[in-house]
């Protein structure tokens, strides 16, 4: 009813470019919804990547934000956990590394629990703690044990239409040489049109941890890339995003709710507030 009254208000009394944007409107309402790829921001570096038929969560539970970082609102985990569209049929929950504020393994355990088809992509550290909250998930558990230095493994996860390409490479977390126990991934993940993305957790600015994959890099191009947003406020940083790892755009993640000066100025993109979009086509 409403429409008819915008036409007859069209045809009657108003502009041209005011009709034009009503007939646009109501185009735009019979698309579905999700009709490209993107990439939307959750908190922190817990992000949504999806075409509308495949949907990859990466570090979307965690409940701690070290009094500066993002989390994700209650609105959106109560969105993901009761598998709300754009949250519905999630193919796979993709584990940078196992810190509180990436990963919080109950939650994962009973997001897997209640969605049996949804798999989990994760470092030992955090797949071992999983089971040990739930030992009924282990069929959806797919472990990634990788040393420094190990060359990077490729995991195929879903099936037929839903599968992805997942390449997983270990890369020390931030804060070199600290930390070195730390299972740290950075997981390039591709859907099944080719679009990948890279999702680098926490991972350390130096190029010599990126160096020795130079043909992992090479291999495939990532159309966005999503750094801790210390790369772009490091000396080597923003050489790594530009020559190194391949990627067409960079996205910065780890944001602190009051974004640093540094990166403001230096001119990359970032997300800082939950449910920004950048579309990937
Ligand atoms: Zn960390």
């Amino acid at each position: 009813m409403r429409r008819i009254v915008a036409k007859i208000v069209c045809v009657v009394l108003l502009s041209d470019y005011f009709c034009a944007s009503v007939s646009a409107h109501e185009q735009s309402n019979r698309r579905p919804l999700m009709n490209t790829t993107s990439v939307q921001y959750l908190g922190n570096e817990a992000l949504l990547f999806t075409d509308g038929d495949r949907k990859v969560l990466f570090d979307p539970f965690f409940h701690n934000n070290y009094g500066s970082y993002q989390l994700v609102p209650e609105s959106i985990l109560k969105a993901i956990f009761s598998g709300e569209a754009p949250f519905d049929n999630v193919t796979a929950i993709v584990v940078s590394h196992a810190h509180g504020d990436h990963f919080a393994a109950s939650d994962v355990a009973k997001y897997l629990a209640k969605y049996p088809k949804t798999k989990l992509v994760a470092p030992s550290q955090a797949t071992e703690k999983v089971l040990s909250e739930n030992p009924d998930v282990a069929s959806q558990l797919v472990e990634i044990k990788l040393e420094f230095g190990d060359k990077p493994v490729t995991n195929v996860v879903g099936d037929g239409v839903q599968a992805l390409t997942i390449d997983s490479v270990r890369i020390p977390h931030a804060g070199w040489p600290k930390r070195q126990d730390v299972e740290n991934l950075v997981h390039r993940v591709t859907l099944p049109s080719g679009k990948t993305v890279l999702h680098m957790g926490d991972a350390d600015p130096i190029d010599v941890h990126f160096s020795p994959f130079a043909e992992h890099w090479r291999a495939r191009q990532s159309d966005m890339a999503f750094p801790p947003y210390w790369f772009f406020v490091s000396p080597e940083g923003p050489t790594i995003l530009k020559k190194r790892i391949n990627a067409l755009k960079s996205v910065g993640v780890h944001v602190p709710t009051s974004v640093p000066v540094t990166l403001q100025q230096s001119g990359g993109d970032y997300f800082s507030a939950p449910g920004e979009v950048r579309k990937l086509n």
